[in-house]
């Protein structure tokens, strides 16, 4: 049985409880509105690098085609829909997973607190790849390229369980800790918000700032693994900079 099958109650449950979450951000930015304009898409534009006046309701589509529409309902549905695939996904595979394997821990140890370390599951290769996201295909048909190939990928974290699906290196181990580390951090829901919206920015899965600290941080790993240094201090650095 598929997890959409295998979940669906909890499908529902889970939108029911946004849907509710999300009413209540609405009704308090209209009542702070400006210019008629919600709060937060507001702000996001006052962040750098965000989407300026002028490029939005194009933003996702870089084929020269000008598309308008209402850009915060589509950014709220993508973002649900991430977060509602990670979520899911989590709970399918936590069952499977086991702590961080000792041979890497004393490692990882020197990167990572130890409760990091210990809230963490790993789910070891099983031969059976995890499948791209029942959204792509949506995603596709209204624009969106560049979607990563998960099932090519040699691991994917989703929130605090890191699914191999090829057999598991010490770096893509500790890459893969940062995306847990961010999600302890940040929470899962500013994650997929920021995942998202990064995202659609860059319009490449590999210059999402979440992905690309990662990937800086695992280079740096692989360059000197006894230069020991704190992940969660880099990632609540970039946060605090807004650097996601
Ligand atoms: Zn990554």
């Amino acid at each position: 049985m598929s997890y959409e099958g295998e979940f669906e109650d909890r499908i529902s449950s889970f939108l029911r409880s946004f849907q509710g979450q999300k009413e209540g951000t609405e009704k308090k930015a209209n009542e702070r509105a400006v210019g008629g304009e919600p709060v937060e898409f507001a702000r996001s534009r006052n962040r750098p690098g965000a989407w300026s006046e002028r490029d939005r309701g194009a933003a996702l589509f870089g084929d020269g085609r000008t598309y308008y529409w209402r850009q915060e309902q589509v950014f709220h549905s993508a973002v649900e829909k991430f977060a509602l695939y990670l979520q899911l996904e989590r709970e399918h595979y936590f069952p499977a997973g086991v702590p961080v394997p000792d041979e890497h821990r004393t490692a990882m140890a020197g990167f990572y607190s130890k409760e990091l370390l210990e809230s963490v599951r790993i789910v070891l290769p099983t031969g059976q790849r995890v499948s791209n996201p029942w959204f792509y295909s949506e995603a596709k048909a209204v624009g969106l390229t560049n979607l990563p190939d998960i099932a090519h990928k040699a691991n994917v974290t989703f929130l605090d369980v890191i699914v191999f699906n090829e057999q598991v290196t010490r770096r893509d181990l500790f890459h893969g800790l940062v995306h847990a580390a961010q999600v302890r951090i940040l929470g899962a829901e500013r994650f997929a918000e920021l995942f998202v919206r990064g995202f659609l920015q860059a319009r490449s899965y590999f210059l999402v700032p979440l992905k690309a600290h990662a990937f800086a941080l695992d280079a740096r790993f692989a360059s000197a693994a006894e230069a020991h240094f704190s992940v969660e201090d880099e990632v609540r650095r970039w946060a605090e900079d807004e650097r996601y």
